[in-house]
């Protein structure tokens, strides 16, 4: 197949999944596989056995389960699995995706608690200290890596240390970070951490994936709060029929995150691609300060997947005018969505590279029409 004859986008995606992929990813689409025939299973287990490797050395230790729907499907599979009957939730929001976990477990009737620093501070680590010291009944720590709410990195290692010192079960929502920084899940002791095909693996959206450890999987056997959503037993099916999904599992979005995965292999790995992530996000935030934006996050706790952007102070500013003006350049960016001030988010994620980043600040440079 000639891949350069496919369409081009229209515009390049700075939003943080679903981004913009390679041709070569989405033309892997183009052929139909069979959900159940070995060659599609084999494919299956490549992925699972490829992304356990991505996220540990100790291969022994962890094992990967495959999950139809977004990222937010995984996180409810995640906690709706792992929580017992009688097990109680900490999370440690700062962002709308911490929140939602929150949201999830009261859905889902279990007892949960939150530790919420605000949007703009990481979590607070003596805090966490009391509260698992003072309170006996929580069994399970939930935070989210990469808060994509805010482009806010927290500590999942220092974090870690905490949890783990009380004995409590940690998961992690990795969904905008996971392939586009190194996380060393068995150094940090994770037993859940999730993420979806649609942000740094650079597949199209359509599944997610869990990490897990074992013997922490192992324990959830009949705790599902969900029939469809069952991690543990669409593990089981998946390890003892070798690549099999429990209902109809997405075939060309596998395909394609499998063409996605070959992609990062040859990119250099996860450190390499990190390393473009970091480039991205260092043009993106130089160029715009000299344009006079501001960020929202003090550098310290900035991640470099996607950043937030106070809007520009002048009344003629209105977000729809830039936003259409910066797509007919190219370029869609994403609306704030932080409570307390206004802004304006932009990824540096996907295929996506520095010279991307160049032609934008010339883009936004030229949309600031309220100037000259
Ligand atoms: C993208 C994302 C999710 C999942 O969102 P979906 O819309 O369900 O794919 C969850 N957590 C974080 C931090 C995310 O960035």
């Amino acid at each position: 197949m000639d891949i350069d004859s496919l369409p081009d986008n229209p515009y390049l995606l700075l939003t943080p999944g679903p981004l913009s992929t390679t041709k070569s990813v989405k033309a892997a689409m183009l052929r139909d596989w069979c959900t159940w025939d070995d060659d599609y299973k084999q494919l299956v287990q490549e992925v699972r056995t490829t992304l356990t490797r991505l996220a540990t050395d100790r291969t022994d230790l962890y094992t990967t389960v495959l999950m139809q729907g977004s990222g937010t499907f995984c996180v409810e599979s995640t906690i709706g699995t792992a929580l017992p009957a009688g097990g109680k939730l900490l999370v440690l929001p700062n962002g709308a995706y911490g929140d939602r976990m929150v949201q999830i477990a009261r859905t889902l009737k279990i007892d949960c608690a939150a530790n919420d620093s605000g949007e703009v501070d990481p979590p607070d680590l003596e805090k966490l200290e009391a509260t698992l010291k003072m309170d006996d009944a929580i069994t399970h720590v939930a935070v989210v890596h990469s808060e994509t709410t805010t482009g806010m990195l927290n500590p999942i290692e220092a974090i870690g240390r905490i949890v783990k010192k009380y004995g409590k079960v940690y998961i992690v929502d990795a969904m905008s970070s996971f392939g586009g920084i190194p996380i060393d899940v068995a150094g940090i002791d994770i037993d859940f951490i999730v993420s979806s095909a649609n942000k740094c693996i650079q597949g199209v959206p359509g599944f997610g994936f869990v990490i897990a450890k074992k013997d922490a999987l192992l324990k959830c056997r009949g705790q599902a709060r969900s029939l469809s959503l069952d991690l543990y037993d669409q593990w089981k099916t998946m390890e003892e029929d070798k690549g099999k999904w429990r209902y109809t599992s997405p075939t060309h979005v596998v395909r394609a995150f499998c063409q996605a995965l070959a992609e990062l292999d040859a990119e250099g790995g996860i450190a390499r691609r990190a390393e473009r992530y970091r480039a991205n996000h260092r043009t993106l935030v130089d160029g715009m300060r000299k344009l006079g934006f501001r960020t929202l996050l003090a550098d310290a706790f900035q991640g470099p997947f996607i950043t937030s952007f106070y809007s520009p102070e002048d009344k003629r500013y209105a977000f729809k005018t830039f936003y259409d003006k910066l797509k007919a350049r190219g370029f869609v960016i994403y609306p704030g969505k932080v409570s307390r001030a206004s802004a304006f988010r932009i990824g540096t994620i996907g295929d996506v590279h520095p010279a991307d980043m160049e032609r934008l600040l010339g883009a936004v440079e030229a949309s600031l029409f309220w100037k000259g």
